[in-house]
């Protein structure tokens, strides 16, 4: 078979190793007879996976003591109705900073439990979209914390710095950002992420919370969606999506292996730079992020005759490029390039860009 690169957004790829480990132990897992997915998560078998995979995970990201690793369900969507429901307590404000997509998604959810605020920072200068800085968003002294989003993975927009604002709860939605590079969890409250862009197989969503935080929750707040709960739970208030939990545990393991987040880093720039180089170097291919604000995860540009799309799209599939299609409200192409993308996917897709703008340019 020819090698496929993948480039969805999520759900996305998986680390090959990975897959071929899952495979093995598929129908017989640890000589159990079984497979991990029919074996109870009550089992000291599978505690024993579910807590290898926190401590990896901790160890990747460096995590305090101070913080809980959450397993929840219900995707980042799921985050962006529990974060208000257990975060807001009396107060009746949240900020939100609108970056882009998702950022505007929470904002809107947020409505329903409170008055939010939403701090617009993004501006279109000359065609080109940049974000403020940080030390420009102007918060709400009685937000009850600050929500955003480092990486806008529609938009392709991603935020570097990380927000320190004295005695604020910020939070972040790392969908598509976490484990890309080290960040330096005590500038953060909460952060959580969908499994189903650089960690895993869609099902799981992390929650890393600052263990103060678990007191404030709505009374109302749905058991399954309260920290405290799930926290006392240990992640197993109700059946957890077992499967993506290990299979998230063997791809913390996999990071681990390529020498943890430093390394991770180094070969995100790399790939994210040679793409971004192609797509500056050319009068074909056109990005309109500020540089600052490149996203090194979703790379998204656009081909100045439009009418080429299709033809761009399918050329590429058929050598094995495949999900470059935009989304639906950006138009024009997307290169997600998370972990698991390898430089040779990346390198491959920068020699058909090279070879399509030749033929059709
Ligand atoms: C994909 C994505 C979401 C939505 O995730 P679900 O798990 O489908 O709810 C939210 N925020 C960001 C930044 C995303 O990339």
């Amino acid at each position: 078979m020819q090698s496929i690169y993948n480039f969805s957004a999520g759900p996305s790829m998986i680390p090959k190793d990975v897959l071929c480990q899952a495979r093995k132990e598929l129908q017989n897992w640890k000589d159990s007879g079984s497979s991990i997915m029919e074996i109870s998560h009550r089992s000291k078998e599978f505690i024993q996976v579910a807590l290898e995979a926190e401590n990896d995970l901790r160890d990747l990201l460096n995590i305090p003591d101070s913080y809980k690793v959450l397993f929840c369900q219900g995707g980042a969507r799921g985050q962006f109705s529990a974060i208000p429901m257990n975060l807001l307590g009396n107060v009746k404000t949240a900020d939100y900073i609108n970056s882009g997509y998702w950022s505007n998604c929470a904002f809107i959810e947020a409505k329903k439990y409170c008055n939010p605020k939403s701090i617009v920072i993004s501006k279109k200068i000359n065609n080109t979209i940049s974000l403020l800085p940080i030390c420009q968003w102007h918060i709400n002294k009685n937000a009850a914390y600050i929500h955003y989003c480092p990486n806008e993975t529609i938009d392709g927009l991603s935020i570097y710095e990380e927000p320190i604002f004295k005695n604020k709860i910020i939070i972040g939605d790392f969908s598509s950002y976490i484990l890309s590079r080290p960040i330096n969890i005590e500038n953060f409250d909460l952060i959580y992420a969908g499994a189903q862009k650089n960690i895993g197989p869609a099902g799981i969503t992390i929650v890393i919370i600052r263990d103060n935080l678990l007191e404030y929750s709505s009374t109302k707040t749905p058991s399954i969606l309260d920290y405290k709960n799930i926290s006392e739970h240990h992640s197993m208030f109700n059946t957890p999506p077992t499967f993506s939990w290990y299979l998230s545990g063997l791809v913390f393991k996999w990071l681990k292996k390529q020498g943890g987040l430093k390394e991770i880093e180094k070969l995100n720039q790399k790939k994210s730079d040679l793409l971004y180089q192609k797509i500056n170097t050319s009068d074909f291919y056109i990005n309109n992020v500020d540089i600052k604000h490149r996203s090194q995860m979703n790379v998204v540009f656009h081909l100045v005759k439009s009418e080429l799309n299709e033809i761009f799209l399918k050329e590429a599939s058929e050598l094995g490029l495949t999900a470059l299609k935009g989304h639906r409200i950006v138009g024009g192409m997307r290169a997600s390039i998370y972990n698991a993308m390898p430089l040779e996917g990346v390198i491959s897709l920068v020699k058909f860009m090279s070879y399509f703008e030749n033929r059709y340019g």
